[in-house]
């Protein structure tokens, strides 16, 4: 990236406390992928960056890249979207910071795409304002790791290779990074060759005909639970906010959203 001065259209992925009153911040930008950026003063300087420095904030970020500097400096912004409905409701809360621990856990500094970028933004708009919002992290979650180089095997066993016919049953494994067949390991947590399905269809899906996609509640069940393997598996670790969801359990407020998908209701 150009030393410089840029104006990058950024979700704030989330931030660290620096000395007294700086805060180091992890951006994911749509043209320069993630990179991280010192706001000086960035603790107290309401004015010059008013709320824009709060996790899965959409901002356009004003900054400077100097040579030879690990940290960008941000200089100042101006919100784009700040996805206020989310804090209505804790369990989209903690899915909309779900969205931004996985791009910037699976997503490497400097590399650009442009097309995660607006899936997140599609994420976070879709977990703020419309029903279905487990269906929509799950989504998110299955296209993020095809763009990373992670996507499940959901076509062949990874054992075998034995394409999957609709008439058997299958189990998938997050060491096999997908299904298996029967034969090759028994043990599998199962799958309906449905969910495998549908999951394929996502993963090949136009990004501008996602929110037609829709997931049954067995396919949903089985998705998450093998996808949150999966992750756990591929990063070694599990992710905090899959911890805080676990705690919170399922839906928590699905009133507020009953109403009108477009429609924001005032708290
Ligand atoms: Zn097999």
């Amino acid at each position: 990236m150009k030393s410089g001065r840029h104006r990058l259209p950024s979700i704030v992925l989330r931030t660290v406390d620096y000395g007294e009153a700086d805060l180091v911040v992890d951006l994911f930008t749509r043209d320069h992928g993630r990179l991280a950026g010192l706001a000086k003063n960035g603790r107290k300087s309401r004015r010059r960056f008013g709320n824009l420095l709060f996790p899965c904030t959409l901002t356009v970020m004003n900054l400077t890249i100097k040579a030879g500097r690990d940290l960008a400096h941000l200089e100042s912004g101006e919100r784009i979207q700040a996805f206020d409905r989310l804090p209505l409701d804790i369990r989209r809360f903690a899915q909309a910071h779900q969205a931004v621990e996985l791009v910037g856990s699976f997503w490497a500094p400097l590399d650009s795409s442009p097309d995660v970028f607006d899936l997140l933004v599609w994420c976070l708009e879709r977990l703020n304002a419309a029903p279905r919002p487990d269906e929509t992290l799950l989504i998110f979650t299955l296209r993020l790791l095809g763009a990373a180089g992670y996507a499940p095997r959901l076509a062949d066993c990874g054992g075998c290779g034995r394409p999957v016919e609709p008439s058997e049953a299958w189990g998938w494994t997050a060491e096999a990074g997908g299904v298996v067949c029967r034969s090759c390991a028994p043990a599998a947590l199962p799958v309906h060759p449905g969910t495998l399905m549908i999951l394929r269809l996502i993963q090949d899906m136009n990004p501008a005909k996602l929110d037609r996609a829709s997931i049954g509640a067995v396919a949903k069940a089985e998705a998450q639970a093998f996808l949150g393997a999966l992750v756990r598996k591929s990063l070694g670790h599990e992710l905090k906010t899959a911890l805080f969801l676990e705690q919170i359990g399922p839906g928590s407020n699905p009133a507020l959203w009953t109403r009108s998908e477009r429609t924001p209701i005032s708290p």
